[in-house]
């Protein structure tokens, strides 16, 4: 049986969903209780599941070390760690994860218009109050999301489903 939560804040919440299997759920939550108050992240394997690319499934991820300066505020990837993964991971690679560890999960400016953002798949995971996720899709990968667009256009909320593990 497969648990939906909807998605908060602005983004339009379409037909698009991601699937993460329920023990990997649980711990991105635990390691971005345990980096606060210093936002954790990482990156998401897996593939889409549909010709659309509206529907994605994550079987695995990893965590990667907070490099940013103002690592309580916003995170950097350390190229240590993500270069070797890019290279490799390559052909599995569908997203990101951070969290939020005193805001909402809405999406900073910032994370709209990152480097990170031309990946297809993103989560926030909000500490405020417990663990809660926002999830969104970036449907224009190859667009620079810095300026023009309405959002609307760039980026499409996605429904998050928790599934038992298999
Ligand atoms: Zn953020």
């Amino acid at each position: 049986m497969e648990e939906t939560r909807q998605n908060q804040g602005g983004i339009p919440l379409k037909t698009g969903s991601v699937t993460v299997p329920s023990a990997m759920y649980e711990s991105i939550n635990q390691i971005c209780i345990t980096r606060s108050p210093e936002e954790g992240c990482g990156v998401l394997f897996g593939y889409p599941t549909d010709a659309e690319a509206s529907e994605f499934t994550v079987t695995g991820c990893a965590f990667l070390k907070n490099a940013a300066s103002d690592s309580c505020r916003r995170f950097q990837f350390d190229p240590v760690e993500w270069v070797p993964i890019v290279m490799n991971e390559r052909h599995r690679l569908i997203g990101t994860f951070h969290s939020h560890p005193v805001t909402s999960a809405f999406p900073s400016e910032e994370d709209l218009s990152s480097e990170w953002s031309c990946l297809p798949v993103h989560v926030i995971v909000s500490l405020l109050p417990s663990p809660n996720w926002f999830a969104y899709a970036n449907l224009q990968p190859n667009k620079n999301h810095s300026t023009g667009f309405p959002r609307s256009e760039w980026f499409n909320g996605l429904n998050i489903h928790i599934s038992p593990q298999a």
